[in-house]
């Protein structure tokens, strides 16, 4: 795959304006692109990105953001596209973010100018593709970003309680791009060019009629011993998984495994399922970009600035990440709750030092720039330039956990050279790590190369280290897929002796938890708010469980059971269920006194209520 390199600076951002089209001597766009977000032309947003990526390869590019469903004019604006509409719902899910786990409303969208923050509908993918295929009749429409992607399949939508057929169906759209999309999108513009048909595109899912559908007998999820590449598989139809029955529960589990074991197999296969009269085909993964690929793709000339059109507005989420670099892709945690491996890929592709080291001279030289980079990292920073040592392929979905697997290759010396090299770019005062470490991860690697931690924390916290333990009581964090509670007891360890050698004693580490995951009962919810309390800590950063579609958690959520063991989970399903939980792990905070007093008292244990120094309410 080849991406065109900018000859110089920053270009104009893509149109959202006729008035933009007229300038550049366009009459049609060859691709829209259509997003939930404000346009922001900076690699870390998903328009941004893949609308520059569009644009090398020789196409002519159009951006309808955030547009008003209620003016009929909103999707005219820029006239029908000649060879395809590309639809996401934005960075986020459309639903979460208009809405908090417990169904409130929420206050602000991050995605958008505040004038704008109610614009975002609910189901954003479904909502715009109805809208394009009114424009123009017969121009493909493709879908893409994180909503898609992560409902390729048949999923548990929270927000209705029931099990939902594939997005591509109920979106009447003609293609599904999952992962990262741009290997995919390559493929489908060549195709598109001369006239050829879009199936069998690794990274998509298609729908096949059901007159070739029954032409196919693609072999059963359970059949015995090994298959051969390339065929497909067959999961449980839609309507078995849908059933709101205990067999519908258990056919649901059974799907989730098999998507699961086929995402982490050798040599992944086609999954088809029927729905109806027709067959979804979810072709295998996209291969990751090279590094190089990746160097060029962020290389691309992107101004890193919302499009003019907003004007001075402020868009929370442009301004925690304008100076932000992206250093790698992939996460090989396996948590059961993130979708991550399952979008990005378990595999971690890292850009080569000087393809970083160029951006970050781009982002300084630009205007307003401080001297101070945000944040240098992926979606678990200190996985840049680790690898796997394996020549032969491997089924784990994680390599952390149960135990860091011996093969893994945790030598941080690349990511201490990057840090180190990223501070010593003319006019760059501060580089900091701000996208979360895994703590498993960082101790494996201060034992590799000791002083590592001392290192981060000296130079790259800008006052606070993230880590996720997310829970504190072992059979949770199996549940979750996270390593037991004595490996963040040990980091904690480590991070205070490394803190007192950095003279940064001050610095606290930031950990984030979960209540209401499945598999955590009240009773775990309070031994984890008294072990918080002998640690002195008091969390801030508390997250409500949300059951992300296509996860593992999701599937035991629904089901109660965990779909790769088939073990019951325990599930807190009720909104006072999740609030009694809640309650337990913020009790230091008034508000949430009362109910914590009540919940305490309904476990039998008054003895915590008090002034006493162990007591967790007053
Ligand atoms: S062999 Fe180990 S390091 Fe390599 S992918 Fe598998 S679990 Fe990860």
């Amino acid at each position: 795959m080849r991406i065109i390199r900018p000859t110089s600076g920053p270009h104009p951002p893509l149109p959202l304006s006729r008035e933009e089209m007229d300038a550049r001597g366009w009459d049609a766009c060859d691709a829209i692109v259509v997003t939930g977000d404000a346009y922001i032309d900076h690699p870390a947003f998903g328009a941004g990105l893949i609308g520059r990526f569009l644009e090398s390869l020789g196409l002519r590019v159009g951006v309808i953001a955030a547009p008003d469903l209620r003016d009929p004019a909103a999707f005219r604006v820029l006239g029908a596209p000649r060879l395809f509409w590309g639809i996401t719902a934005g960075n986020l899910d459309s639903q979460l973010a208009r809405l908090t786990v417990m169904r409130k409303r929420r206050r602000d969208d991050p995605y958008l100018p505040p004038a704008l923050a109610e614009r975002r509908p609910p189901n954003a993918t479904i909502a715009y593709t109805a809208r394009a295929r009114q424009i123009a009749r017969g121009v493909p429409v493709i879908l893409g970003g994180l909503e898609a992607s992560l409902r390729r399949f048949p999923y548990y939508d929270y927000w209705t309680d029931k099990v939902h057929r594939s997005i591509l169906l109920d979106a009447k759209a003609d293609l599904l791009v999952y992962g990262m999309a741009e290997r995919a999108l390559a493929e489908i513009v060549a195709r598109l060019r001369r006239g050829a048909p879009l199936d069998g595109i690794p990274g998509t899912a298609g729908l096949r009629s059901g007159e070739n559908g029954r032409d196919r007998t693609p072999p059963s999820i359970n059949a015995a011993g090994p298959e051969p590449a390339h065929t497909e598989t067959e999961l449980p139809d839609f309507d078995t998984v849908a059933a709101p029955t205990e067999a519908g529960r258990l056919a649901f589990a059974a799907m989730t495994a098999a998507i699961h074991r086929n995402a982490t197999a050798s040599s992944p296969r086609p999954l088809a399922q029927r729905h109806g009269a027709r067959w979804l085909i979810v072709h295998p993964p996209a291969a990751p970009l090279s590094p190089a690929e990746m160097d060029a793709l962020y290389a691309l000339p992107y101004t890193r600035r919302p499009h003019p059109a907003y004007g001075a507005a402020r868009i929370p989420a442009f301004e925690m990440i304008r100076d932000s670099i992206t250093t790698h892709r992939g996460c090989y945690g396996g948590c059961a709750f993130c979708a991550l491996a399952l979008h990005q890929c378990k595999t971690i592709v890292s850009r080569s030092r000087a393809g970083i080291l160029a951006e970050i001279a781009r982002v300084q030289s630009a205007q307003g720039f401080h001297g101070t980079l945000s944040d240098l990292g992926g979606p678990t920073a200190n996985m840049y330039g680790t690898r796997c040592r394996r020549p032969a392929p491997c089924a784990r979905s994680s390599c952390l956990t149960p135990r860091i697997c011996p093969d893994l290759d945790a030598d941080p010396r690349a990511w201490r050279e990057l840090l180190h090299a990223a501070r010593a770019v003319p006019g760059v005062r501060h580089v900091f790590v701000a996208s979360g470490i895994r703590s498993d991860l960082a101790l494996a690697q201060d034992d590799a190369v000791p002083g590592t931690l001392e290192a981060l924390l000296s130079h790259h916290t800008g006052g606070r280290l993230k880590t996720a333990p997310e829970h504190a009581v072992d059979k949770v964090l199996a549940v979750m897929r996270k390593p037991p509670a004595a490996v963040q007891e040990a980091f904690m360890r480590r991070y205070k002796g490394a803190a007192e050698k950095a003279n940064k004693t001050q610095q606290p580490v930031v950990e984030y938890y979960i209540s209401g995951h499945p598999g955590c009962t009240l009773e775990d919810m309070l031994t984890l708010a008294l072990h918080l309390k002998a640690a002195r800590l008091q969390p801030e950063q508390v997250q409500d469980y949300y059951p992300c579609p296509l996860t593992l958690a999701a599937a035991m959520y629904y089901t109660g059971i965990d779909p790769l063991t088939g073990a019951p989970v325990a599930v807190a399903r009720s909104d006072a269920d999740k609030a009694d939980q809640r309650a337990l792990l913020l009790c230091h905070l008034p508000e949430f006194q009362i109910r914590a007093r009540a919940v305490l008292l309904r476990l039998g244990r008054a003895d915590l209520i008090g002034r006493g120094k162990h007591c967790l309410v007053p």
